[in-house]
This record gives C-alpha cells, structure tokens and sequence, in this order.
C-alpha cells in the first residue's frame, strides 16, 4: 500500500523553491495538500485580502491539477479528521514563525498531531541571526550586515512527477471571494509572482535605488502581496541579484521584512504593544472625526488623502506613502498607532503582522527607528519631494486634477483649490507637530516604567 502524508500549506502557496514540500515527498508516495480556511482569520481579513486569497488558492489548485483540499475549522479538528480518514501518521508544513501560528502549532501538539516541520517564508529563519553574545539585534543595519554574512540556501526545484491525492466534492471549498465593485487587484498565484519578478528584474530593478520613492511611477516590485503568501520565496529572489546598486538597495529592503520577523520573534508581544512601553504613557486622542477623514482619505492634505484612497482601491500602497499617512495618523492627528495598524491589516493584500506591527511602531517613534531625534513627516514637503508633478496625487484625488505646479500640494494656496469639493484641512501640520513634540517631553519627563 502507498504511503500518504499530508501538506498543510500556509503562508507558502507554491510548488517551487519549498523544503517543506519536497521533505514531503521523501516521506510519502501521495499528498494530500491541504489549506485550512482558519474561521478567526477570516472573519477579521477584509474583502480585497479575502479576493487576493480566493484568487491565490485556485492558481495553486489549478497547478495541483485540481487537488488542493480547502477546509474550513479549526487546524486541529480539520487535521485530526483527515488524518484519520486517509490513515496518515504525520503532517508537513513550514515553520510559521508569527504568534499566531505558533499558538496554532502548540495546540496541534498538545493534541498529539505530528507536525514535520521545514524553513520558513524567510531566507534566514528569524531568531538565527544573533550578536556575537547571543542576544538579538534591535538596530537594522547591524542586523542587515550580519544577515549578509549568515547568507542563505539556494532555491530548490518543485517536486518531479508528484502524486497528489484528489479530494471529494465536498473537501475543496475555495472561496467565491470578490474584490468589492469597480475594484481590480494584482494577479494573485504563483506564476503571476514569478513572471512580476521577471518584468522587474528586467525593467525597473536596476532603478530601484532611485525610484522606489516615487509613489507616481512604477519604481517598486510589488511583490509584497506575493511574498506574503508566499508565492514566491526571498531565496528565490536574492540568488537573483547581482552586485549593481539598484539590486543592493533592493536586497536591504528584503532584508528589512527578515529583521522585522526577527524583532516580533524576539518581541512577540509587539504584535500588538509597544516596543518601548514609555510610549504608552503617551497622551493620545479617541478615535472621531479625524480618524474617519484619514480612512476615507479626507483629511485636506493631497498626499496622504491620495495614499489612503489608494489602499482603498488597490488593498496596496506605496511604502513611502505608508509612513507619511502613518506619521500623519499618529503625529499631526495623535492617535494611537494601533488603530491604524488594524485599518491597514483589514484592507492591505500584503498584510503582515511583522511588517505592519513594525512600520507602524518605526513611524510612531515607539518602535526599532535608530534615529536621534523624533520624526514628524511634513506631509506636504513629503508630496513636493516625492511627487513633484502630483501625478500620484492626480491618480487618486479627481478633486484635484485641474491643479498645476504647486497648487496640487497647497490647494488653500489657489482660489480654485477647492471648486471641485475637495476638503478643507481637518488640522494644521505646523501646530500638531508642536503639539506632538509636547506630548513627547511630558513622557519623557515621566519616571521610566517599572521593567
Ligand atoms: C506603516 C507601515 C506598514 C507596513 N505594512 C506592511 C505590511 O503589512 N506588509 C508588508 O509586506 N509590508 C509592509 N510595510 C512595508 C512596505 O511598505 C511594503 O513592504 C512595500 O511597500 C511593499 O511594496 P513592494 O513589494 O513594491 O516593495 P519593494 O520596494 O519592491 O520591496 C521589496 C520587498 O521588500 C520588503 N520591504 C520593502 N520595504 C519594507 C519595509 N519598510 N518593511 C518591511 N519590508 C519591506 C517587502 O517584502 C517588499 O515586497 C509597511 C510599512 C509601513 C511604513
């Protein structure tokens, strides 16, 4: 009789360059490959990443010649029962590496489910790199530069000839999930991450050190979408590059999502709390009025209402963007950094807790930022540096688009400004800085918290 195991896919929904799955055929003559719609996530998971998610599973049933298994419940009922019905011994996966799952494995464990386990959706599994003493790292260069040395495994190929075991009717439930109305999203699935990497090996990446700051233009990869869901594997796109500068800028931008999956492994609390606690003594304002102006994109400032709408139309934006509308959110309207961090998990199609959680700490203030002083981002230099011509404000703002030259970033400045009903300022920049620069000396003249 053949010998069976299951494939419990996550966040690694590909054939190519995946351990765990090759470790998997060693073990076993069939597969079943399972992906387990996990009810608490997707109750939380808004409609563009529930889309993203339908889009992914079905190119990954279509590449298992239809035999993906997608189950919804609990990992450990849902397991249990398949184990059971196919009379399997033990499940593969990859490492989870994020609190979430690691709960989620525990609770397997604890059941008695044998786990086989193998890499992770990272080049370098977080918790690996260390300082010479052992403790992590809490700065990114240093980190980027020990990553470096540690170096990583080259790409494996997908598993020849493989035999996937079909599921019944009633085992494959990929979601009908829709992007809402009038919304398109990128191409989901494992091919369409490979063939995006190639057009950006090809076209943009050896500009990337110059234009992935230009929101307006297509100077980024947007892979993020993929590598969250592991479409594509970081390995797979660092034995791509090259020692050119736009590919070094490139590999330390993989590198920053390596360092923010180690700070949470470090810090798995941080998923939610502050990395420095002093912050939470912070005085900040209930959410109202100005918190719904920044998620409608209503806010009279061109460059953060254009960015807003963007993750409202797209479920992505640009990262330049992501820390102007978050410093904004925290620092001009001085509300807490968690609100926004939810907002961005419940629309983003690249949601992920370490980033996210991390971003969203940087640009507070309270998270790994090495700078000495304390960052309020202008969002009006911000638009003028980054998008000189508003051709990314123009995008996304039509209240807009009569405006020219500098206008586009000071609509109060033209008496045209406001004919097509864009919306006056909600707050002035110039006085919540200061105020915010005030809120930063009360908690530093508070006595430090008890560790
Ligand atoms: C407030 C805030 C929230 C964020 N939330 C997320 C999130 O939920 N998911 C997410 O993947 N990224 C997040 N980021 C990081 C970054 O904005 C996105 O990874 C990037 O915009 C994705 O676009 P791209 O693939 O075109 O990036 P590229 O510029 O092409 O970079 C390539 C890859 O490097 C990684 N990367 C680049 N910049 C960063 C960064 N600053 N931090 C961590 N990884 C980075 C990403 O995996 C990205 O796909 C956040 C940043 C901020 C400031």
């Amino acid at each position: 009789m053949s010998k069976r195991t299951i494939f419990w896919f996550r966040r690694d929904l590909r054939l190519a360059d995946n351990p765990a799955l090759l470790a998997c055929f060693d073990a076993a003559d069939e597969v079943i490959p399972l992906f387990i719609l996990d009810d608490e996530i997707s109750e939380r998971a808004g409609q563009h990443r529930r889309a993203f998610l339908a889009n992914s599973l079905n190119a990954l049933n279509e590449s298992l010649g239809g035999a993906l298994h997608v189950i919804s419940g609990k990992p450990v009922d849902v397991i249990a029962s398949l184990m059971k019905r196919y009379e399997t011994t033990s499940v593969h996966s990859a490492f989870p590496f994020a609190p979430y799952g690691n709960t989620r494995d525990e609770e397997l464990r604890g059941s008695g489910i044998k786990l086989e386990q193998l890499g992770s959706s990272y080049a370098v599994a977080p918790g690996r790199v260390v300082k010479g003493d052992g403790t992590p790292y809490k700065v990114y260069t240093p980190f980027y530069r020990a990553w470096l040395a540690h170096g990583w495994r080259a790409p494996v190929a997908a598993p020849k000839n493989p035999n996937w075991v079909k599921p019944k009717k009633s085992d494959q439930n990929i979601p009908n999930w829709k992007a809402p109305d009038g919304i398109t999203l990128q191409e989901a699935g494992e091919a369409a991450a490979l063939s995006r990497f190639k057009k950006f090996l090809k076209e943009t990446s050896l500009d990337y050190g110059d234009n992935r700051n230009i929101p307006g233009i297509e100077g980024t990869s947007r892979l993020s979408p993929h590598l969250r869901w592991g479409e594509i594997h970081p390995r797979t796109i660092l034995a791509s590059l090259g020692p050119s500068k736009g590919h070094e800028v490139y590999r330390k931008e993989i590198a920053w999502r390596e360092f923010y999956a180690d700070v949470l492994h470090h810090n798995p609390h941080t998923t939610r709390d502050y990395y420095d606690s002093r912050y939470k003594k912070m005085r900040y304002e209930k959410l109202g009025k100005t918190f719904d102006a920044w998620c409608s994109g209503n806010t009279g400032y061109p460059f953060v209402d254009a960015a807003m709408r963007q993750i409202v139309r797209e479920g992505w934006m640009h990262n330049r963007a992501r820390m102007v509308v978050a410093s904004f959110l925290v620092k001009d309207l001085h509300i807490e950094w968690q609100h926004g961090a939810n907002f961005f998990m419940k629309y983003l199609i690249d949601n992920d807790v370490a980033s996210n959680s991390h971003g969203w700490q940087w640009t507070a203030g309270c998270g790994t930022d090495a700078s000495p002083y304390y960052r309020v981002f202008n969002p009006i230099e911000q638009g003028r540096r980054f998008d000189p011509d508003g051709i990314y404000i123009k995008k996304y703002i039509p209240e807009l688009s009569h405006l020219q030259g500098d206008d586009i970033h000071e609509p109060w400045e033209s008496e045209s400004g406001y004919k097509n009903g864009y919306p006056k300022r909600i707050v002035d920049h110039a006085a919540e800085r200061l105020d915010s620069l005030a809120r930063l000396e009360e908690i530093k003249a508070a006595k430090p918290p008890k560790p």
